[in-house]
């Protein structure tokens, strides 16, 4: 394997596409030169170091990269955070082909090391999102879902609304792509008659109590295609406090 240079050092890498997700997120891809592809080589939930000059000052913030393993290109997806610096430069001010300054990949946000390894599967991955907390999450999806044969994903995303929904076409495809595979179950906060009950469980899942609430008959109410676990399959928890051990008891329980 080739090795990286310093990996703490930034490159400067043009943007190569801007794309509206929502009304206040973009995401941006940054083709990488075929001499800096080693130092750009990531796992899914890393997160590259942006800086940039802006109004004179130099500005650097931390992205998560939601493109899967093995593309030519990496992409970062950038919510305008209320009088945000740089989210407000990026969503406003970037396009294609301007330069920013890269650090390499990092971060211990990511799938095990060896997740593409038979020996690792078949597994099922649960994920819980809020907002463009997604981002990490959407290059874990996009490369297990591609990259292997058998993993399953399930993935609890809350937004405001359907409207405000980072990646909510890409999920979309990915559902019908991935049929037994990938299992989306979308809270909405403004709109859902039920909010009270979703705050919670929400708050549940974020805090690692992922019982009652997270039963299986619940995530029927919820979803017209609840996920079908079959018992070879390993649960893994992509939610730092949430560890397997809980998974097993809420969704296993039938
Ligand atoms: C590992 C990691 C990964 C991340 N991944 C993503 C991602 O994928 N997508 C994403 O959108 N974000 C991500 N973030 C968040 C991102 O790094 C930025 O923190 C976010 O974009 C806000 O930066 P900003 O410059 O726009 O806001 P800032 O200018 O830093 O301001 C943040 C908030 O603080 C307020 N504020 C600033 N200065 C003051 C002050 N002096 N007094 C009072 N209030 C003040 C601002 O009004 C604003 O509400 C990630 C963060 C980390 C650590």
């Amino acid at each position: 394997m080739l090795k990286k240079s310093h990996t703490n050092q930034y490159h400067r890498l043009a943007v190569s596409d801007v794309n509206g997700l929502t009304d206040d997120s973009v995401m941006l891809t940054f083709d990488i030169p075929e001499h800096l592809k080693t130092d750009f080589q990531f796992v899914p939930g890393q997160y590259l170091t942006l800086r940039h000059q802006i109004q004179g000052r130099s500005v650097s913030r931390c992205y998560s990269i939601c493109s899967p393993v093995g593309e030519e290109s990496l992409s970062i997806a950038i919510r305008k955070v209320h009088k945000g610096q740089f989210s407000n430069y990026a969503v406003d001010e970037l396009s294609h082909r301007d330069q920013l300054e890269v650090m390499p990949p990092m971060g211990h946000f990511k799938l095990d090391e060896g997740w593409l390894e038979e020996r690792h599967q078949p597994a099922c991955y649960v994920g819980v999102a809020g907002g463009s907390g997604i981002t990490p999450i959407m290059s874990m999806i996009k490369s297990l879902l591609t990259k292997t044969a058998s993993a399953q994903f399930v993935l609890f995303y809350s937004n405001r609304s359907e409207q405000s929904m980072m990646f909510r076409e890409t999920l979309g495809r990915l559902v019908d792509q991935f049929r037994h595979r990938f299992y989306l179950v979308p809270f909405f906060t403004e709109t859902q008659d039920d909010s009270e009950l979703i705050h919670h469980t929400i708050a549940c899942a974020l805090k690692g109590k992922f019982d009652t609430e997270l039963s299986s008959e619940y995530l029927s109410s919820l979803t017209s295609r609840p996920p079908r676990f079959k018992n070879r399959h390993r649960l893994v928890s992509l939610w730092p406090s949430v560890d397997d051990g809980s998974l097993e008891n809420c969704f296993r329980r039938e």
